[in-house]
């Protein structure tokens, strides 16, 4: 059965560049974004936290600073990138707050989802906003991206924010309709309108092509999924050339759906508790011990000791004051910072730190319970 996007808690929309600016003037397809940001709305309503992950920077840079059709070099990109950023992210203020919504610009660069500080730091920024009921527009910052350390397209951009919040569903909107049985380049076949596997001959259909406008052809679509579904989130590709796209897909059951077989919960806490080896213990008291297990994050003021040579974000193993095991989580301060707070009440923290540090040393999401004999 094709899932139903209202169902979903926290959606990531990705929206490329071919169908927010017209190729034949370099315009932006204003009437179009008002309708794809009404049916937002409407996801709003109904309970949805959005992400827009926008491209178009580029498309809709490169006339306003004068570089003509043809292919550009890297440092013309960016350029083009500089200048038509604050034209896409005006475009996307002005439709939002129409609407009701405010939007917030958000530029990534590859370091910022792979390396761990960085990670952690934008994922509170964007969780931030999301608990503020604030629209996260977020883009690769080109500007500054060279061409070894950028993701290039938006899709795997998409893909790892869309891991990296927990959201449980990422929608690739295209000028494609979804994945079909045969690569684009060869044409024909019929579309793909449910995948439970990305298997090698799934891979296969993708084949490499691309628009002129967007960087990614089928194929990194297919990257993308992959990475969308090990973090238990659903994926849609389906196509933006329609008046009110998520209305459309609602309607019309549209496109190629990428179903995981966890939950983004289940799947990021199968990963804390499997794949990283803790650095370091935090003994609690039972007070502690007995929030977590009512489902609370691990607060400094429960914590009697700490053990081990740890850095923000790494796995920690959590004790009881017998030193039983009771579960692993990321922590969300160093060694040093976590000593300093040992027992301080949240409200403290500030005053012992000399910043405003995290209420939580181990927020509920990062954290994985032993199962009680
Ligand atoms: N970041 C690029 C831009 O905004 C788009 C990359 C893509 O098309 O995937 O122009």
């Amino acid at each position: 059965m094709t899932p139903d996007l209202t169902s979903f808690k926290r959606i990531v929309i990705k929206v490329g560049s071919s169908l927010l600016v017209d190729p034949g003037n370099g315009q932006l397809r204003e009437d179009w974004l008002a309708g794809l940001t009404q049916d937002m709305s409407s996801l709003v309503t109904n309970g949805a936290e959005i992400l827009v992950v926008s491209s178009g920077a580029i498309a809709l840079g490169r006339k306003t600073i004068g570089l003509g059709q043809g292919k550009l070099k890297l440092e013309e990109n960016q350029a083009a990138a500089a200048a038509g950023q604050i034209v896409l992210a005006g475009a996307w203020n002005k439709v939002l707050r129409a609407h009701g919504l405010t939007a917030a610009q958000i530029l990534l660069t590859l370091g910022d989802t792979e390396e761990r500080r960085r990670y952690l730091n934008a994922r509170n920024t964007i969780r931030t906003l999301l608990r503020l009921g604030v629209v996260p527009v977020i883009n690769e910052n080109d500007t500054v991206a060279t061409s070894e350390i950028r993701y290039g397209d938006n899709d795997r951009l998409a893909a790892r924010v869309a891991s990296m919040m927990s959201a449980d569903c990422l929608i690739l909107l295209s000028d494609v309709d979804g994945l079909y049985s045969v690569p684009p380049d060869k044409g024909g076949g019929e579309l793909i309108h449910e995948v439970t596997q990305v298997t090698p001959a799934i891979e296969a259909m993708a084949g490499s092509a691309g628009s002129e406008l967007s960087r990614g052809g089928m194929a990194t679509k297919i990257e993308a999924a992959k990475i969308v579904v090990a973090a238990g989130a659903h994926m849609l590709i389906t196509s933006g050339r329609v008046d009110h796209p998520l209305a459309h897909v609602t309607n019309s059951g549209a496109g190629t759906w990428f179903i995981p077989s966890a939950t983004p919960i289940a799947a990021r806490k199968k990963w804390i508790a499997g794949a990283l080896e803790p650095r370091g213990s935090i003994v609690i008291d039972d007070g502690a011990a007995r929030a977590l297990r009512a489902g609370k994050s691990l607060l400094p003021a429960g914590v009697t000791s700490i053990q081990g040579d740890f850095t923000r974000g790494d796995a920690v193993t959590i004790l009881s004051l017998a030193g039983n095991i009771l579960g692993r989580g990321l922590t969300a301060y160093d060694c040093k910072g976590a000593h300093n707070i040992i027992g301080a009440r949240s409200n403290e923290i500030e005053t012992i730190l000399g910043y405003a540090g995290r209420t939580e040393l181990i927020h509920r999401d990062d954290l994985v319970l032993r199962q009680e004999d």
